[in-house]
C-alpha cells in the first residue's frame, strides 16, 4: 500500500459514506429524530474552483479545487486545504463532516470546513506552487474571513502556502486580517507551536491511553505510518516520553529495528533523501503493508484515508490505534478490530485535534492582539487533550456498550450533541 498512490472513485465514495454511516448511527443512538440525519448530512456551500497556472515551456495546466462548507451552528467553518493528487469533491466533504465533529467535540467555537486541489504539489516549481494557491484563494475568498471561514494547513501545504493565502486575501479584500488563516509563520501572526500541534496531541492521548491499558506508555513499541508533519512529530514525542518506536514509513516505504529508532535521526535522512527509507542503521526495510501489521502495542496511522481495510483489517496485530490521519480505517475495519479483536481505537475527531486547537489559539492571538505565548499554548493543548480523551472514555463506558460501541460511536455522540443543541438554538430543528 502506498499512502501517496492516487486512490479511485470509489475509495472517496466509500470515505463520505462511512462519514454518512457513522452519522446516521449515531443520530438514532442519541434517540434523535431520522430527518436530523438529512439536515446534519449536506454540506451548507461546496465551491468548485478552476485554477490555471501558466509554466514557462510547459503552456497552461488546469487544476480544480474545492472549499466544503460543512457546519457554521458553532462559528465559522475551520478546516485546513490539502494539495493531493488523489482529492475528489466527495472526500473534501467528508473532511469538511469530519471538521465540524472535531470542532464541536474539542469545545470550539467553530463550524466545519475543508479544501482541496487536486494536483501533486511535488512536481510543481514554488512559482507555480504560489501561482496556484493564489488561484484558488481567488476562487474562494468570496466565502472565507475571520468570521466566515478559516482554512489551515493540511496534507501537503504549510506554512508558506498560508502565508500566500493570507496575502492574496489581501490583495483581494483590502483586509489585513490576519485571523483569516491559521497555521502562518511566526513573523505573520502564527505560533510555532503550530507545526507540532497535531504530532504532539497524538502522542499526549496515546499515553493517557496507555495509561489507563496499561499504566504506563515507558517500554510500550510503536509504529507509524506516515512521517510528514503528524507522523513525524508524534514519533519524536512518544520517543520523549520513553516509548519505544521500532517503525516508521512514508509514501516509498517503511523501516523496523527491534532495538527503537532515533526519530529525529530518521528525519534527517529524510530531508536529506526524500525518504525514510534510505536510514541506514535498521534490522531491515518493510513495506507500509507491514507496517500496519506489526505486532506492536500502539499503532499510529499518521498518512492518509482508509490504508486499513477490509482487505488487510484481520492482519492488524496492535492493540492500541491512535488515528492521526483522517480516517485511515474504513468504518468496516473499525468496527471489527474495535468489537471483535477489542482494539482499543482512539478516532481522528479526537486523536489529531491538537492542530485545530492551536489553530483557535492564534485565531484568538490574532483577533485580540493579546498574544497567548508558545509556552502557554502547549499547555492549554496538552490539558485539552487529556481532558477530552477522559470526556470520551468516560462517556463510552458509562453512556454507551463498549461491547457494542466504539469509541468513535461516543466521541461523534458528543460531538453531535452539541451540533444539534446549537441548531436547535438558532432554529433550524
Ligand atoms: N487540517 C487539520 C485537521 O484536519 C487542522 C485544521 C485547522 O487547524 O483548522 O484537523
Amino acid at each position: 500500500m502506498n499512502p501517496g498512490k492516487a486512490r479511485g472513485a470509489a475509495s472517496s465514495r466509500s470515505f463520505l459514506s462511512d462519514q454518512e454511516n457513522v452519522l446516521r448511527r449515531v443520530v438514532s443512538l442519541l434517540g434523535l429524530d431520522d430527518n436530523v440525519y438529512e439536515v446534519l448530512r449536506l454540506p451548507e456551500r461546496v465551491i468548485q474552483v478552476k485554477i490555471i497556472v501558466r509554466s514557462p515551456g510547459q503552456g497552461s495546466r488546469v487544476f480544480v479545487g474545492w472549499r466544503s462548507q460543512h457546519n457554521s451552528a458553532l462559528g465559522p467553518y475551520k478546516g485546513g486545504v490539502r494539495f493531493h493528487p488523489s482529492v475528489s469533491v466527495d472526500d473534501v466533504v467528508a473532511l469538511s463532516m469530519m471538521m465540524t465533529w472535531k470542532n464541536a467535540l474539542a469545545g470550539l467555537p467553530f463550524g466545519g470546513g475543508k479544501g482541496g486541489v487536486r494536483v501533486d504539489p511535488r512536481k510543481l516549481s514554488v512559482r507555480e506552487l504560489e501561482e496556484l494557491t493564489r488561484g484558488y484563494v481567488r476562487g474562494i475568498y468570496k466565502y472565507v474571513g475571520p468570521d466566515e471561514d478559516v482554512p489551515a494547513p493540511d496534507v501537503y501545504t504549510n506554512q508558506q502556502v498560508m502565508a500566500w493565502i493570507l496575502d492574496e486575501y489581501y490583495r483581494l479584500t483590502g483586509r489585513n486580517a490576519a485571523s483569516v488563516v491559521t497555521g502562518k509563520p511566526k513573523v505573520l501572526g502564527g505560533l510555532s507551536t503550530r507545526t507540532y500541534a497535531t504530532g504532539f496531541g497524538v502522542a499526549v492521548v496515546a499515553r493517557e491511553a496507555a495509561k489507563r491499558l496499561w499504566g504506563t506508555i515507558e517500554g510500550k513499541t510503536v509504529a507509524v505510518q506516515g512521517y510528514g508533519n503528524v507522523g513525524y512529530y508524534a514519533a519524536k514525542f512518544l520517543h520523549e516520553m520513553g516509548a519505544k518506536i521500532v517503525a516508521v514509513s512514508d509514501s516509498k516505504g517503511g523501516v523496523f529495528d527491534s532495538k527503537g529508532l532515533d526519530p529525529e535521526a530518521v528525519k534527517r535522512t529524510k530531508s536529506s533523501t526524500g525518504s525514510v527509507i534510505y536510514y541506514r542503521h535498521v534490522e531491515k526495510r518493510i513495506s507500509n503493508e507491514e507496517l500496519l501489521s506489526l505486532d506492536v502495542d500502539v499503532l499510529v496511522p499518521a498518512a492518509i484515508e482508509h490504508v486499513i481495510t477490509e482487505e488487510n483489517m484481520s492482519d492488524v496485530r496492535a492493540k492500541l490505534i491512535v488515528e492521526g490521519a483522517n480516517g485511515p480505517l474504513t468504518e468496516h475495519a473499525s468496527y471489527f478490530l474495535s468489537l471483535r479483536r477489542h482494539v482499543v481505537i482512539i478516532p481522528d475527531i479526537l486523536a489529531n485535534a491538537g492542530g485545530v486547537i492551536v489553530s483557535h489559539i492564534e485565531w484568538m492571538n490574532n483577533r485580540i492582539g493579546n498574544y497567548i505565548t508558545e509556552e502557554e499554548a502547549l499547555r492549554i493543548l496538552e490539558n485539552k487533550m487529556s481532558s477530552n480523551l477522559a470526556a470520551v472514555w468516560k462517556f463510552w463506558e458509562s453512556e454507551l456498550d463498549p461491547g457494542k460501541h466504539t469509541m468513535r460511536d461516543a466521541a461523534y455522540a458528543l460531538a453531535v450533541k452539541r451540533v444539534v443543541e446549537a441548531m436547535q438554538l438558532r432554529g433550524y430543528m
